[in-house]
């Protein structure tokens, strides 16, 4: 393809996608292909001549499009959103043209540099304290990483490593610290809650350390609290056990919970060194979905965000519920140094004046990979074509639907009954319990059978997609409203779609 060929084969593709975005309401929410579909319709080997492009262009919806799960649709209500917009694709296609492993300064200034601003513009509008901008205090910053996953493997690499500097004499000699580090190595425990996401659970496997989760409880809104957090440092004390990192989470997966940031700084206070002593406890703030909405202030003083200062990391997606494409994990540490001294591992080959002379950022000293692409560039793109107010319209205009698909399924008390939320437009519900028990004895396991039955018959219907989860034993459906092209009609008839179905499950039980 040469750059005519690529000037008409974009233009035709770019309107294939716009076509796309403008119909596809009117597509099955989920794929209903069947296993290996795809292999069935490809050739078993690559083509010897190339083909043009207008062949290959129409295998996007014959082949394709049957196998794909749309995301943006507006009845996708699924798991949290992940995000696309009509800048963040620009951004994207810049980014493939302007092509590079950019993961020192000299390999492309501007792919730093951008970051760094985009990191500190993001930081400013989610209202995270001073700490975590590349101009605060404290020498922090932010840098873009692949997934949340990443990120907080990463916060965890960085907190072993800081807490081993700190509690193993850096003066010993090489041989006898290694053998006091291996020994301390085998103590140290990760923390999180029954509802951090797995990821926190991942990256103890990965780094092979040990890890606990702390239960939460439904009467505390599933959010770890100080008596939670206490119990389970007196409980590794007891163990001979040294917890060096707790994951605390802004916005659980499950049921979008908050964990209380000023009880977790109080159990630490209590029971391990204090903040900024040798030994402190790294805590990471999981915000993947929920940090979004942080660009509104009213959510900056509801969640308390300024109580983060006393943390370590804050890892957000823009890619889940910011407009930005997959992927734009947004990771934020008081302290750039606790990253690059983790990090950092020399290679001849990488010198550089710039590096050398310490003047520049090398992201490359802040994150797992080597290599790395312009990803601050789609960042640089929605924060200007849609600017804070358009962010906070968007995210505002979620958690408003949320609130009314919840205002809905309170009204029919027969029908519903809400489990969480509706928090950071996600609400968690099951059939009701009272008509139930009104009507006899019903088991627990009756409830959960019947509530399922409603969830797998409103996927069935295509026209929607929820996914569900349990809750010590209760089986709930989640229905999140942030997808960038649902609009209050969708709810609507989502509420319609579930209501007919609730009624049906409940007649048919009747029966
Ligand atoms: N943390 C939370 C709270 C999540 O909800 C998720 C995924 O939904 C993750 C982490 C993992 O995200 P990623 O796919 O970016 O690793």
């Amino acid at each position: 393809m040469d750059s005519q060929g690529f000037r008409e084969a974009a233009a035709a593709s770019i309107d294939e996608i716009a076509n796309y975005f403008d119909n596809i309401g009117s597509r099955n929410v989920v794929s209903t292909v069947e296993p290996g579909y795809l292999r069935k319709l490809l050739p078993s080997e690559a083509p010897r001549e190339g083909e043009p492009w207008e062949v290959i262009q129409a295998d996007i919806e014959a082949k394709i499009m049957p196998g794909i799960t749309h995301w943006t649709h507006p009845g996708f209500h699924a798991f949290f959103p992940c995000a696309n917009s009509y800048p963040s694709i620009l951004g994207e296609l810049y980014s493939s043209a302007l092509s590079g492993a950019c993961f020192n300064w000299i390999c492309s200034p501007a792919v730093t540099e951008l970051e760094t601003v985009m990191l500190d513009w993001l930081a400013r509008a989610l209202g995270l304290p001073e700490c975590f901008l590349s101009t605060g205090p404290t020498r922090g910053g932010g840098v873009i990483q692949g997934s949340a996953s990443e990120a907080v493997l990463t916060a965890m690499v960085a907190a072993r490593d800081k807490y081993l500097r700190e509690t193993v004499d850096e003066g010993l000699a090489e041989e006898e610290r290694e053998e006091r580090v291996m020994v301390k190595r085998s103590r140290m425990v990760a923390l999180a809650t029954t509802l951090t996401h797995s990821s926190a659970k991942k990256a103890a496997l990965i780094l092979g350390v040990r890890f606990r989760s702390i239960p939460v409880r439904e009467e505390d809104g599933y959010a770890l609290t100080k008596e939670g957090l206490a119990a389970a440092l007196a409980e590794c004390r007891a163990q001979g056990l040294e917890p060096f990192f707790l994951a605390a989470t802004l916005g659980t997966t499950d049921v979008c919970s908050v964990d209380d940031f000023a009880g977790i700084s109080e159990a630490l206070a209590e029971h391990v060194p204090a903040a900024g002593q040798p030994g402190e406890v790294w805590v990471h703030i999981d915000a993947a979905y929920a940090g979004a909405a942080l660009v509104c202030p009213e959510v900056q003083a509801s969640t308390r965000i300024a109580l983060l200062e006393r943390f370590h990391s804050f890892d957000m997606n823009m890619h889940k519920w910011m407009l930005v494409n997959f992927d734009a994990s947004c990771f934020f540490v008081r302290d750039r140094d606790w990253l690059t001294k983790a990090l950092s591992v020399n290679q001849a080959v990488y010198g550089n004046k710039a590096s050398d002379g310490g003047l520049v950022t090398d992201y490359r000293e802040w994150q797992i990979p080597l290599g790395r692409r312009f990803r601050s560039l789609k960042i640089w793109f929605v924060m200007r074509s849609y600017g804070i107010k358009g962010l906070q319209d968007y995210i505002r205009g979620s958690m408003q639907m949320g609130e009314e698909f919840a205002d809905a399924l309170r009204a029919r008390p027969d029908l519903f009954e809400i489990v969480a939320g509706p928090s950071f437009a996600l609400t968690v519900f099951r059939l009701a319990a009272a008509r139930l028990e009104g009507e006899g004895a019903v088991s627990a396991e009756e409830q959960n059978a019947m509530t399922r039955a409603l969830y797998e018959r409103a996927n069935a219907t295509g026209k929607i997609w929820l996914t569900s989860t349990n809750l010590s034993g209760k089986f709930a459906i989640r229905l999140m409203t942030g997808v960038r092209t649902t609009e209050r009609h969708h709810i609507q008839a989502a509420i319609k779609v579930l209501t007919e179905l609730a009624e049906h499950v409940m007649k048919d039980r009747d029966l």
